[in-house]
């Protein structure tokens, strides 16, 4: 059971109407309901309660596949901020092992507020 990839309250929202589809490019391309952002929603909700493993390949594909254009925001009438939900995913995803050893250690960097603090002012001395 995954249970905390996603901020429930805003995964809930999608009533699965599909009004976004018309809007998302990668539908149009592919016609595909699961790049489509009704698609990724249950992508992200079986993600959510286990009903797929972490590793499922359609979650990695369609996860990256997505543009994050967030053009299907605007036309949906239930207020989904699937740009935001994006993000929870691939935050998930990049906290996989599989990411290479370089974006791990300037990951784990990044992360530390102290180290990037002390490679400015070494930079400044520099
Ligand atoms: S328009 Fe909004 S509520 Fe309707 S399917 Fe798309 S994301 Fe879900
Ligand atoms: S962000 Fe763009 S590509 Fe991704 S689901 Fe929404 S409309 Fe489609």
């Amino acid at each position: 059971m995954t249970g905390d990839v996603f901020h429930p309250e805003q995964l809930s929202r999608c009533i699965s109407c599909g009004f976004c589809l018309p809007a998302c490019p990668t539908y149009a391309m592919t016609g595909d309901e699961a790049s489509s952002p009704r698609g990724r929603i249950t992508l992200m909700r079986a993600l959510q309660d286990g009903t797929l493993p972490p590793d499922d390949p359609t979650l990695a594909e369609q996860s990256s596949f997505c543009l994050g254009c967030r053009a299907c925001e605007p036309v949906c009438p239930a207020g989904v901020e699937y740009g935001s939900l994006l993000e929870q995913w691939r935050v998930h995803q990049w906290r996989g092992r599989r990411r290479p050893l370089l974006a791990r250690a300037l990951m784990l960097v990044a992360e530390q507020r102290w180290l990037l603090r002390l490679l400015g002012l070494v930079r400044r001395a520099a």
